[in-house]
């Protein structure tokens, strides 16, 4: 027998196939980590099996043997298998790459296994026991080894204990243990045991569908397909996922639901738990290696069958996967940060493609990316338009923070936000304050007129870099010079901008002196549970105020939350970046989502922009709108959809290799591809942005095509560019549409 080996090695000079032979007697199979030599000096590495065959397929003689096998169980499925093949090349990445990212990466290297105790057993016979009880005593009645004596008449007890238990009862007992298992009076058992990560929940009866709910459910059982659910925030899209998780379980099949980030959404893992109990796994970051080795066993020994993890529980060891949900699958979250960067969605589709999966995409502010493929009907839509028990979405009040610097209000309050949380307070209601922030990028505004500088070719912002005193567009590298007098107004109020969530607590506490105030944002949920104490303190009413990014705008279910004020929207209106409006507006909603999910409750925006569509849109409720006149503005600036990004960073300590490497790939390009050259909306090379992080000089080449017929073509042709490209002392990675241009 033959194996076909891929090795450990996520290097683009060993990204091929291995051969090896099987010796005798040696268990393997397809997905089976391995131990091979490797490389002139045979040194082992870790490698996997993705084939097996009876011939060899590359004759030679040298063909060197397996070494050992690294588990009993697979780490692999084929169809993982067939997925990491696809992701390589639309990732530009190696297929070691790829692979590593479908179990815990603690594997590798051994540094995470099962979690063996020792069970200590006794199983004497009545006659045995006595018998042995007289050979243990002397003629005067005494035990001849009192501990031993101990140790027996305990586990006679117990009948089975663990041995850190016997430990606890008798203390220092373990030679005395020993020495009554050397006697066969008592029996040692190993046994796994599993670091569960959560407590067990009572089983709760499902609720009766509504209507709204039912016909989606219906339409997305009745056949295997690609859904996109657009259900208002409070439609009940949980209760949908989880009768349609249970449909599929029924029929022999497993389940993969994502959300965004698994801490802040306590309540959808309650929910299924109380459902669908023991056989849910968890999946995501916060677990430590064991527990997540653990989960990863239950799953691909199927003892689990559905998992519930962030996006990468979309590489999940299951099979026969029946169905992937993807929840508030407009967030960002969803796109991997680290090499090779993928998106859930794209590797959900691919994995749905290989095992005939159903995939649902839901959200209640749907990207645009994927609203899109609804209406061209690669996806089915399917709508929840209304609220659940009859209830409104919240009214929504925009105040011009304008007129608020003309009244000569320089805090953080408009006078309508600061009567509305002292009305809120008095009726013991409580109140969640948002504030947008996004990474170290601060853009320039007027305060006096809201005037914001743009780039003049890119509908994005330019952002302000300190360290060159200078503005920069993002996505073409120009810069500009940087002004104090507005250009709109001629006031000298052109500042750059950026309000904090300690400096909205730090207000708050002055402005209300009698309110309790929690705080929620990266800075105050480091710990492990720290998100979950926070949600359940405002939950029980310990706080009036809770304040908080992004983070609380998702997800949570406050019945008592009467007010919700966005204390700046500006914030995430003008991040340089084209989806700032949609971002914006999908915010406005998710925030407002949370007003009002028992009575009628209210949202107060403040904003420099009040005449923006992303703003006005999201004040009415109106999704539809949005999207068409979002479109309007990608349509004519041919932004994605209408065209793609594809961002290659090049990085390493030694600037001149990282420079030469980026001025080699862009000159390599333009001869490459000079039959389609003048046809690409976008070449651009050079420093990043963000010249250095880390002590890592960066560089980068940007491309945009449009997004046409041709684009596979381009990508193939772009692949097998790349593919042939090393550099000595720079490494770079391939982004497509990328979320940060820093
Ligand atoms: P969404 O995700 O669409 O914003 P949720 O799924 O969080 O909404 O549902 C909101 C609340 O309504 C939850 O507390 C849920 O338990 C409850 N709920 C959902 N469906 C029903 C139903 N058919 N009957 C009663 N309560 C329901
Ligand atoms: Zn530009």
């Amino acid at each position: 027998m033959f194996a076909k080996v891929i090795v450990d090695i996520a290097h683009s000079e060993v990204d091929r196939v291995f051969e090896y032979v099987v010796p005798e007697g040696m268990r393997v199979d397809i997905g089976f980590r391995v131990h091979v030599p490797f490389g002139r000096g045979g040194i082992l590495r870790e490698g996997y099996v993705i084939a097996l065959s009876q011939t060899p397929e590359y004759s030679g003689d040298n063909i060197k043997s397996i070494h050992g096998v690294l588990s009993d169980i697979a780490a692999l499925t084929p169809e993982q298998i067939k997925l990491a093949g696809i992701m390589r090349r639309y990732y530009h990445t190696t297929l070691a790459a790829a692979l590593r990212l479908m179990f815990p990466a603690e594997m590798r290297g051994g540094r995470v296994g099962d979690k063996l105790s020792h069970e200590l057993v006794f199983s004497l016979s009545d006659a045995q026991y006595e018998n042995a009880i007289q050979t243990m005593t002397t003629a005067k009645g005494q035990p001849k080894a009192p501990k031993q004596m101990e140790v027996l008449k305990t586990l006679k007890a117990y009948g089975k204990l663990k041995a850190e238990t016997l430990d606890e009862l008798v203390p220092g007992s373990a030679s005395a243990r020993d020495a009554l298992i050397k006697k066969g009076l008592i029996e040692k058992r190993t046994v796994e045991t599993l670091r569960n990560p959560r407590k067990s929940a009572d089983l709760q009866a499902d609720y009766n569908l509504t209507e709204d709910q039912r016909n989606a459910a219906d339409t997305i059982l009745s056949k295997t397909g690609k859904y996109l659910l657009h259900g208002v925030t409070g439609s009940g899209k949980t209760e949908v996922y989880i009768h349609i998780v249970r449909d599929f379980l029924k029929r022999g099949k497993s389940a993969i639901v994502l959300v965004p980030e698994i801490s802040l959404t306590p309540q959808l893992v309650e929910m299924f738990e109380r459902r669908i109990g023991q056989e849910i796994a968890l999946y995501h970051s916060t677990l430590t290696a064991g527990e997540r080795y653990d989960e990863w066993k239950r799953m691909a020994t199927g003892r689990a069958k559905v998992v519930i993890g962030a996006r990468s529980a979309v590489f999940a060891p299951l099979k026969d996967v029946g169905v992937i949900i993807i929840d508030e699958e407009h967030e960002s979250s969803y796109k991997s940060d680290m090499h090779p960067k993928y998106t859930a969605h794209e590797v959900a589709r691919m994995r749905a493609n290989i095992e005939g999966s159903t995939l649902v995409l839901a959200s209640a502010t749907p990207s645009v990316e994927s609203y899109i493929k609804a209406k061209n009907g690669i996806y089915t839509l399917v709508k929840m338009p209304n609220r659940l028990f009859g209830l409104k979405l919240p009214d929504v009040e925009i105040v011009d923070m304008r007129d608020e610097v003309v009244k000569g209000n320089k805090t953080l309050f408009s006078a309508a936000l600061h009567e509305a949380i002292s009305e809120a307070l008095s009726e013991r209601k409580q109140v969640m304050l948002f504030i947008n922030r996004r990474g170290y990028s601060t853009f320039v505004m007027c305060r006096g007129c809201g005037y914001v500088e743009y780039c003049d070719s890119c509908e994005v912002t330019m952002t302000y870099h300190s360290s060159r005193g200078k503005l920069m567009c993002h996505y073409c590298g120009r810069t500009r010079p940087l002004k104090d007098i507005c250009p709109e107004c001629g006031k000298p109020y052109l500042k750059h901008y950026g309000v904090g969530t300690q400096q909205v607590e730090e207000q708050t506490k002055v402005h209300f002196p009698g309110a309790r105030v929690l705080r929620m944002d990266l800075d105050t949920t480091r710990g492990k549970n720290a998100h979950q104490a926070i949600y359940e303190q405002f939950k029980s009413g310990a706080a009036d105020i809770l304040i908080g990014t992004q983070m609380i705008a998702k997800g949570l279910d406050f019945e008592r939350v009467s007010l919700v004020g966005v204390v700046a929207a500006d914030n995430s209106l003008y991040i340089p970046d084209y989806r700032s409006p949609e971002k914006t507006f999908e915010l406005l909603e998710q925030v407002a989502g949370r007003a009002g999910r028992k009575d009628p409750g209210k949202v107060i925006v403040q904003t420099y922009s009040p005449e923006h569509y992303a703003i006005e849109y999201a004040r009415k409720h109106d999704f539809e709108g949005f999207f068409t006149e979002e479109m309007g503005v990608r349509r004519a600036a041919l932004l994605p959809p209408y065209s793609v990004f594809f961002r290659f960073v090049f990085a390493g300590k030694n600037e001149d290799a990282v420079k030469q490497a980026c001025l080699d790939f862009a000159q390599g390009f333009k001869n490459e591809f000079s039959d389609v050259f003048d046809k690409l909306l976008l070449f651009d090379f050079g420093e990043a942005p963000v010249k250095k992080i880390q002590g890592q000089t960066r560089w980068q080449v940007l491309i945009k095509v449009l997004n046409d017929a041709e684009l596979a073509q381009f990508r193939k042709r772009l692949y097998i560019y790349t593919d042939t490209k090393r550099y000595k002392n720079c490494a770079y990675g391939m982004e497509i549409n990328p979320l940060s241009m820093i």
